[in-house]
């Protein structure tokens, strides 16, 4: 089954609408597609028509920004009732905040002798309330002060760099109860990206687990094949599933839809579930 649970629409940060992402997975052999926006719902209806249409399997995804200890973590909720009122308000609490942060952003960015850095962004944001760290750094390359997204996050916009800006977004707890509440299975995104030591990462795997997690992402565009290995064994020794997705967020940024190798067969896939 070629699942590909993680990608992005311009309901968040990424390059194409809805529709084209569905279509573009179909493409691409996926026949289990998750749509997981940040923090936004708004893609899935769009998605799950086209998905209909391209005659593809499709389940309502969502991925919430979670702060945790001194990192932001990522959560990602899978066959969510999207029309849950627990989940859809708590997500708009994690979206306020947005576009101050941006203006931060440019500010910092200004000091730095980048001027326009905030109506750049903004101007890139088929949703303005999503504005993210994504547009700056598609702004970034437009404008050649950077070769690429890929280089924009290596010299700025990240913590140590001009243009970062913390953000206090959800707890922990709060994403699960809000994922699980509207019916979903919580899986932890791209863990590899976090950069805890391997005690931390035994806490953090922990605790989502006693707020009722599901699954971990083994493979994912975020990962390396070494650690491909590292969480699909931490995936068996903490009794959770795996997920496999792109992280897609548009053509030639990052992992393709459903390019990447399957899982390893002694995984439990989180999508069995919805394929059966
Ligand atoms: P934000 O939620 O505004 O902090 O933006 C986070 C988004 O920035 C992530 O969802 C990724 O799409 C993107 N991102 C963060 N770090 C990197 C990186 N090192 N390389 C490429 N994209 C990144
Ligand atoms: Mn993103
Ligand atoms: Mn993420
Ligand atoms: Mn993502």
């Amino acid at each position: 089954m070629n699942a590909d649970l993680h990608c992005h629409s311009t309901a968040s940060d990424g390059a194409l609408r809805p529709g084209e992402v569905v279509r573009r997975a179909a493409a691409q052999g996926v026949e289990l597609l998750a749509l997981t926006d940040h923090d936004q719902l708004s893609g899935l209806e769009e998605a799950r028509e086209a998905a209909h249409a391209a005659g593809i399997a499709f389940v309502d995804g969502v991925e919430i920004s979670v702060s945790w200890r001194s990192v932001t973590v990522h959560i990602v909720g899978l066959g969510v009732n999207r029309r849950h009122p627990g989940l859809n308000e708590g997500l708009e609490r994690v979206r306020s905040g947005r576009v101050e942060r941006a203006r931060e952003m440019g500010r910092q960015l200004a000091l730095a002798g980048i001027p326009g850095g905030f109506e750049g962004a903004m101007a890139l944001a088929e949703n303005p309330a999503m504005v993210s760290r994504t547009h700056f750094a598609r702004y970034l390359a437009q404008c050649g002060r950077v070769a690429s997204t890929k280089d924009a996050f290596r010299h700025y916009l990240v913590p140590g760099k001009p243009g970062y800006v913390p953000h206090r977004w959800a707890q922990l707890a709060d994403a699960l109860r809000w994922i699980v509440d509207a019916g979903g299975r919580a899986v932890l995104a791209h863990p590899g990206r976090y950069g805890l030591s391997a005690g931390a990462m035994v806490d953090l795997l922990g605790e989502f687990r006693a707020v009722g997690g599901s699954a971990i992402e083994v493979v994912t565009g975020s990962h390396s094949p070494d650690q491909y290995a590292l969480f699909g064994g931490l995936a068996m020794a903490h009794g959770l599933a795996a997920s496999r997705g792109s992280d897609f967020h548009g053509p030639e940024e990052g992992a393709e839809l459903g390019g990447l190798p399957e899982l390893d067969r002694r995984l439990r896939p989180v999508w069995a579930v919805w394929s059966t």
